[in-house]
């Protein structure tokens, strides 16, 4: 009920910028294939990140996921991700998902979250390494889902080995940082690359203004969700 989600928002000190998204409270509740549910098990409950992005993302609107490191969000994008845009659209060899992360690191340790759970092809791309290379194993495994960094996300569109053109679900992770880092411009080009119909999810451990900012220019009419305090 309307007062049961206003007591779970209140205790997990949340706010969401759309009333109407009631919080999923188990994961018998998720709406997704069994192959998505069955590897969450291993945890007792949704984060309070996943129990709203979920379902708001699994109705394709456009999600902005404020929360704390470790609060889980790389599960909160990847299952609604991975339902609506990949699973969907079996037969479909292209790239429906793309991650970007602000370091290698981090692209990894998402890429290897979305990996581990065994649904379709990815692919990991950031710089250091041959280009060539990447190239080549884009063309033989057809991934569709794609994480990477924004240099060699934008260096591989732009010589022709990355096609953005059916990208579905576009995150952008850990915003805040990438911004920090200075890849506003390199993002903005990606970005450019991928259709205008895609949704759009984002996620941050803060909420500056240069975050907003961004937001505002690439998103549609985002819900917001925000766990603990939107400053530092
Ligand atoms: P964030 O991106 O918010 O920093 P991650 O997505 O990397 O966090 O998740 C941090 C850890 O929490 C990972 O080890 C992940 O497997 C785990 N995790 C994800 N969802 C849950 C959950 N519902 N309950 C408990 N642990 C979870
Ligand atoms: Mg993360």
């Amino acid at each position: 009920s309307d007062s049961d989600a206003a007591a779970f928002f209140k205790e997990n000190n949340m706010t969401v910028s759309d009333t109407s998204i009631k919080p999923l409270l188990r994961f018998d509740d998720l709406d997704v294939e069994e192959g998505l549910v069955k590897p969450l098990k291993a945890f007792e409950k949704p984060t309070p990140i996943q129990s709203i992005t979920w379902p708001c993302l699994l109705q394709g609107k456009d999600t902005i996921g404020i929360a704390e490191t470790g609060s889980g969000k790389t599960l909160a994008f990847a299952i609604p991700g991975l339902s609506r845009h990949v699973l969907s659209d079996a037969s479909n060899k292209t790239p429906s998902i793309l991650v970007i992360a602000p370091t290698r690191e981090l692209a990894v340790q998402t890429y290897d979250n979305i990996d581990k759970l065994k649904m379709t092809p990815s692919i990991c791309l950031y710089g250091g390494v041959s280009k060539e290379e990447q190239k080549r194993t884009i063309k033989k495994n057809k991934p569709r889902v794609i994480v990477g960094t924004p240099g060699r996300l934008l260096d591989l569109v732009n010589d022709g080995g990355l096609d953005l053109s059916n990208v579905k679900y576009l995150v952008l992770d850990e915003a805040d940082r990438m911004l920090d880092q200075g890849f506003e411009k390199d993002i903005t080009a990606i970005i450019g690359n991928t259709p205008s119909t895609r949704q759009t999810a984002m996620f941050s451990a803060t909420w500056p203004q240069s975050v907003r900012a961004l937001a505002a220019t690439f998103m549609r009419d985002p819900v917001r969700v925000t766990v603990g305090s939107e400053e530092l």
